[in-house]
């Protein structure tokens, strides 16, 4: 850091009323650290916002000192954006709080608050809003770029269900956007990720939802894998929306549930969530055992909030991990057996492929009606290259790049924005289809000179 902006930084810590941190602070090392152990960025400034009014005076001194800027919700996402190296990281983590107006099935959500965070806020009431499948993953950055989980199918997107936001735009200004007010940034920031401003109050309309769902798994042999993925395929065409099933394909963690003979080996495991009536939960369920013969299976009533945190033990934070992912309107033939030929060399013991379904209640939405274009896609496909060790570096990531490129030709045109690594930049128009030369425009008005670019970025 040169003196002048080490001069710069003192006067800032003057005009916040949050925190800032410097490399040499004792917290500064576990202030940089995100969910994916491959990015190591070292920010110049950190500055740990305590309120929506530190938000202007950080972005100034960014400007002010012609430093990068980023931002950084729960730090989940994949490519890492959520740091910069020698610029200013704005970090919320210490603005997680979640207001619920249960009357008016309504939650206000300060920018640092985890999924797990908002579920168990809105599950006091019996209410959730659809969010994803790790409860430790941050609700700003999913929601920007649009969020499904166990939900989306009978609700819709994260987005779909976003109401309204408070925004801190390029030029210090704090704004709200609705479908109401600046309707046109509303319209860009739901997909458009952080591209328009930093958002300091997600506002969500809410369902009810539980307190207790049926969830859990079925375990296959994975030599059954093909006849599994095409009788799944078929199951879902007309299971009802209250149901969503998807397939991951990965070697079998130590489930207890599962003997021991299975630990380690290939498998194909179906996660299945159930919101509707509990009565109605068996008999919709039990033609998915007859898809083959089970190593075995853990289903019942739990609650919601449980099941949001299933997954966390396979997700945790501190991993090396590198994905690829597709969108769907069908799974066709030729994309089973890319499936299943690439979950057959796992490169590693916690690589996977999962197949999240999506169809429902996200595809009666226009595909203009905001920034997410995809609303064709049925099904994202992920390839969860995830390992520990830097020497496995190639061989995960050349066994993730090559599924991709055997999967793509049966793959419809859109991709999910949150799920792109660093260097996919060149996706971001195709993300968002028609939709980029409208985002282009927004993005001249409230950010002409790209202050918010360490993103899935749109280029003004
Ligand atoms: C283990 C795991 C499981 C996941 N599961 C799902 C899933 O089930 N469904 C799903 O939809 N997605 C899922 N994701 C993807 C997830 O939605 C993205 O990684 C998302 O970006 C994470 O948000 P975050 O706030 O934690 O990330 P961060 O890395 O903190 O932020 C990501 C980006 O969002 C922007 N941003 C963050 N906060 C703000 C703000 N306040 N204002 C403006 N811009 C901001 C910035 O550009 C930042 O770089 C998963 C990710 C992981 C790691």
């Amino acid at each position: 850091m040169t003196t002048q902006v080490s001069k710069a930084t003192e006067e800032l810590k003057g005009t916040i009323k949050g925190r800032i941190l410097v490399p040499g602070d004792p917290e500064y090392d576990e202030a940089r650290q995100i969910w994916n152990a491959m990015i190591d960025r070292r920010p110049a400034v950190i500055a740990q916002c305590a309120n929506p009014a530190d938000i202007a005076p950080v972005i100034a001194f960014a400007r002010r000192n012609k430093l990068e800027l980023s931002i950084r919700g729960a730090g989940h996402n994949i490519a890492g954006n959520a740091l910069c190296d020698g610029g200013v990281t704005i970090d919320f983590s210490n603005m997680k709080n979640v207001r619920v107006d249960a009357a008016k099935r309504r939650a206000f959500v300060e920018p640092g608050a985890t999924l797990a965070d908002l579920d168990k806020a809105t599950q006091a009431h019996g209410l959730a809003t659809p969010v994803g499948i790790n409860s430790t993953t941050g609700i700003a950055g999913l929601t920007l770029g649009g969020g499904f989980g166990w939900l989306t199918r009978q609700y819709g997107l994260t987005i779909d269900n976003l109401v309204s936001v408070d925004v801190t735009t390029a030029d210090g200004k704090q704004i709200q956007a609705s479908e109401k007010e600046n309707a046109d940034l509303f319209w860009a920031i739901r997909g458009g990720g952080g591209n328009f401003g930093v958002v300091t109050r997600f506002e969500f309309q809410l369902f009810p939802v539980g307190p207790e769902i049926v969830a859990g798994l079925i375990v296959f042999p994975f030599a059954q894998a093909k006849q599994i993925l095409t009788q799944y395929r078929q199951f879902v065409k007309s299971a009802p929306e209250e149901l969503n099933v998807w397939v991951v394909l990965r070697k079998a963690p130590p489930l207890p549930f599962l003997p021991e003979s299975v630990h380690g080996k290939e498998v194909v495991v179906l996660p299945i969530f159930y919101s509707g009536a509990k009565a109605e939960a068996e008999k919709l369920i039990a033609p998915l055992r007859a898809f083959g013969t089970a190593h075995g299976e853990h289903i019942g009533a739990q609650p919601y909030v449980e099941w949001q945190k299933a997954f966390d033990p396979l997700l945790t934070p501190g991993a090396r991990n590198y994905w690829k992912s597709h969108n769907f309107t069908e799974l066709n033939d030729g994309a089973l057996s890319a499936i299943v030929e690439f979950a057959g060399k796992l490169p590693s013991p916690q690589c996977e492929i999962f197949i999240g379904l999506i169809a429902g209640a996200q595809n009666r939405v226009a595909p203009n009606a905001m920034a997410y274009a995809h609303r064709d896609a049925k099904f994202v496909l992920n390839v969860h290259g995830r390992w520990d060790d830097a020497n496995d570096d190639r061989k995960c990531i050349a066994w993730a790049r090559e599924f991709f490129d055997a999967s793509a030709p049966f793959a419809s045109a859109g991709s999910y924005v949150n799920f792109m690594t660093a260097e996919e930049g060149d996706r971001v128009a195709a993300a968002y289809g028609s939709n980029y030369d409208r985002l282009v425009e927004i993005k001249k008005r409230h950010d002409p000179e790209n202050i918010f670019h360490l993103n899935q970025n749109i280029k003004p």
